[in-house]
């Protein structure tokens, strides 16, 4: 078998080697905890402050605005829950979309459930969010507006900033979940009007169990965590230096190196996505054809099975996924597929390859040649494909 090819970079990314250089030390040498008040513990203070300017900087905004978590579904859920909980007087209603991360929608889904009302906004067929349902739905009671910067499925990116403006203009906090955006586009946080904003570090190549939160200074939110004084007394624990330590190096990176990396991934996916097109009949794009994550191309394969291909290009060595990373696994539908209004039979064949700064022209040309003959394989052989021959004979899609 030939080497390797993994492109579900969506879900992890592997850790640069200059990040894990600098992870190094603080494991086994650097060992101490930054709260302690001896030479240890200010050396492994020193660190962490030094990852908060490096993320600070890449975002826009200021060091002590950035609180550490475990990743952005912990700074997902805290956003929500410490604003809504922050802002019971004031109101009791939040916007989001129908498209966003599982961390979004499951804790809007509890506050619900504790009383507080939340609408769902729809997306066109690109996956980009209705500006006039959001425009018809925001009310006096609003204390939060919250859509994802670049959906990690369907790869679309907002227009983020035309929401944030409309957020600012009525004086409502406006958060973004950034976690796929985060080094595939400029994010500036002061000049978008950004109010609260959630990252991660493995999607970006640094280590897993590390992102953070972004928190306007003034802005109304509760603590997340109990416990102890760190982060401001906002997130209690320990903090987990080598990991902040990975998730600072790994920011100053993929924000020094955006254009270029954007540039390259885009032209290899473009070059992807023209010769699967060219070579296999009857497989669409999802999401925006160019306001787009770099990486991401998903896509439909009508009249096969997602899963079927998923497992069939593994047994090639080659990683794909299947809707998200958090709904592969199920059997169930794509939320996201199912907001555009795909149909069923073509959310059952979406596959979503999301490459990385390692892919190689040399890569996608081998996952073209499997992928053709998985597909021809697959057509051939599919019951679904005999029931929809039926069908399309009966001239009903
Ligand atoms: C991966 C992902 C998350 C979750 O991040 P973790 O750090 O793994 O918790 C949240 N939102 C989006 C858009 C993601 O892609």
């Amino acid at each position: 078998m030939d080497k390797k090819i993994y492109l579900d970079n969506a879900a992890t990314t592997m850790l640069n080697s200059e990040v894990l250089a600098e992870m190094m030390p603080y494991f086994n040498s650097i060992y101490g905890n930054a709260s302690s008040l001896h030479s240890f513990g200010r050396d492994a203070k020193a660190a962490v402050d030094l990852a908060r300017e490096r993320i600070a900087k890449g975002i826009g905004c200021k060091p002590n605005e950035i609180y550490f978590t475990s990743g952005a579904t912990e700074a997902n859920n805290w956003i929500l829950r410490g604003v809504a909980n922050a802002n019971r007087t004031r109101g009791n209603h939040i916007i989001t979309s129908k498209i966003e991360h599982p961390s979004i929608l499951e804790t809007c889904a509890d506050l619900e459930r504790q009383g507080f009302k939340v609408t769902y906004l729809d997306v066109d067929s690109y996956g980009f969010v209705r500006i006039d349902q959001l425009l018809h739905y925001l009310s006096k009671d609003t204390i939060l507006i919250s859509i994802m910067a670049a959906n990690n499925e369907i790869g679309t990116i907002q227009n983020i900033q035309a929401i944030a403006s409309i957020a600012n203009e009525k004086g409502i906090p406006f958060h973004t979940d950034a976690t796929q955006a985060l080094g595939a586009i400029n994010l500036n946080v002061q000049e978008m009007k950004i109010d609260a904003m959630s990252l991660s570090s493995h999607k970006i190549y640094g280590p897993k169990g590390v992102g953070a939160l972004y928190i306007r200074s003034g802005l109304l939110v509760d603590r997340f965590m109990t416990g102890g004084e760190q982060e401001s007394g906002r997130r209690a624990g320990t903090v987990n230096t080598p990991g902040i330590v990975g998730f600072g190096k790994a920011v100053e990176i993929c924000t020094r190196d955006i254009v270029a990396n954007s540039k390259k991934l885009k032209s290899l996916r473009d070059y992807f996505i023209r010769q699967v097109q060219q070579k296999i009949d009857m497989v669409y794009l999802n999401g925006h054809p160019v306001q787009r994550l770099p990486n991401n191309a998903s896509l439909s394969f009508a009249m096969v099975e997602g899963e079927s291909i998923l497992f069939m290009l593994d047994m090639q060595g080659i990683a794909v996924s299947t809707g998200s990373a958090c709904s592969s696994g199920s059997l169930q539908e794509s939320h996201v597929l199912k907001a555009l209004n795909i149909p069923a039979d073509l959310i059952q064949g979406t596959v979503r390859f999301s490459l990385g700064k390692m892919t190689t022209k040399e890569d996608i040309d081998q996952t073209v040649d499997v992928l053709v003959s998985v597909i021809k394989k697959l057509r051939h052989i599919s019951p679904v494909t005999k029931a929809q021959v039926g069908r399309l004979k009966k001239g009903d899609k």
